[in-house]
C-alpha cells in the first residue's frame, strides 16, 4: 500500500473516533485526539491535505478500500487499469464517481457474510439493522471482553454475521485506542470497515454493570455495532440517536428492568422512534 494512504487511513480513524467522543461528550479525550489529528494532518503534503480536508467536509470517509472491483462506499465499478494502479500503490488514486481516495486493503478483508440481506417488507427505524433476536436482557459476562463476545456470538448464531471471533478481536482493538463508554452507563463497542452484510446492532444489558475502562463508572447498556465502510457516516447518526434516546433516565431504567428480549426490543423501538430515522 502507498505509505501516504496508510497515513491517511490512520488519520481518518482518529477523526472518526473524535466524532464519536464528541457525541459521547467525553471532553477529556478530545484534546489529545485533536493534537494527534493536527500532527498527522501537518505531515501530509499540501495537495493531499487539501484533498483530505475537502472530502471530509462532505463525509467522514475520505479514503475507502476497494471492495472486489468496486469502490466500497459508492459502489462504482472501477476500470481494470485503475484497479491495477491502485494495487501497485505508487500513487493515490480517487474514485471517478465519489472522488474519495482509494486503497487496496492488504489484510484479508474483514468479511462478515452476506446473510444480513433480509427479505420481506421494507423496514423502518431501528428494525432496519437489529431484531428482537439480538437483544440480551441479562448479559452473563463480568468484563467487557466477555460481554462483547456474548453479543458478537449472538449475531453469528442468528445469522447476521460470520466470524464472531474476529469481530470480538477487532472491537477490543478499537477499545484499546479510546474507550467507547459514555459517562451515563452506555457503551458502544464496535467494528468498522467490515465487508459484506449491513450495519447490525445487538444490545445487551448488564444489571451489575461492567467497566469499559479503569476507574470509570460501570456500563449497563451495551450496544455492539458492526459497520460496513459505506455506513460509516450513518453510524455516527445512529450513535447520536441512541445517545439522545438513552440520555433520558427513564428510558435507561426501562431497559434495565426488562428480562424478556421481545419486550426489550419493544422499548428500544419505542424510545428511538423519533431519534433514529
Ligand atoms: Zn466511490
Amino acid at each position: 500500500m502507498h505509505p501516504v494512504a496508510n497515513h491517511i487511513i490512520q488519520l481518518q480513524e482518529l477523526t472518526l473516533i473524535r466524532d464519536e467522543q464528541r457525541i459521547a461528550e467525553r471532553g477529556e479525550h478530545l484534546e489529545q485526539l485533536n493534537a494527534s489529528i493536527k500532527t498527522m494532518t501537518g505531515q501530509l503534503s499540501k495537495n493531499v491535505r487539501m484533498t483530505f480536508e475537502k472530502l471530509q467536509k462532505r463525509d467522514p470517509i475520505a479514503i475507502a478500500p476497494v471492495s472486489g472491483s468496486n469502490c466500497s462506499v459508492c459502489g462504482m465499478a472501477l476500470p481494470i487499469s485503475l484497479q491495477q494502479s491502485i494495487r501497485m500503490g505508487k500513487e493515490i488514486h480517487s474514485c471517478p464517481n465519489c472522488a474519495r481516495m482509494l486503497y487496496a486493503p492488504e489484510d484479508a478483508p474483514k468479511r462478515v457474510g452476506e446473510r444480513t440481506r433480509r427479505t420481506g417488507p421494507r423496514k423502518v427505524g431501528i428494525s432496519r439493522f437489529s431484531s428482537h433476536t439480538l437483544m440480551i436482557p441479562c448479559l452473563e459476562g463480568e468484563d467487557k471482553e466477555s460481554c462483547i463476545s456474548e453479543l458478537a456470538f449472538r449475531m453469528e448464531e442468528e445469522g447476521f454475521v460470520e466470524g464472531a471471533d474476529m469481530l470480538v478481536e477487532e472491537a477490543l482493538r478499537r477499545e484499546a485506542i479510546v474507550s467507547t463508554a459514555f459517562v451515563n452507563g452506555l457503551a458502544f463497542p464496535h467494528v468498522r470497515g467490515v465487508e459484506g452484510g449491513g450495519l447490525t446492532l445487538a444490545v445487551g444489558v448488564s444489571k451489575k454493570g461492567v467497566k469499559f475502562e479503569k476507574d470509570a463508572k460501570p456500563s449497563h447498556i451495551i450496544f455492539f455495532i458492526v459497520i460496513p465502510t459505506a455506513a460509516s457516516a450513518f453510524y455516527l447518526k445512529l450513535l447520536s440517536g441512541l445517545s439522545k434516546a438513552f440520555s433520558k433516565k427513564k428510558n435507561c431504567e426501562a431497559m434495565l428492568a426488562e428480562t424478556v428480549p421481545e419486550k426489550m426490543w419493544k422499548i428500544l423501538a419505542r424510545v428511538t422512534r423519533t431519534t433514529i430515522k
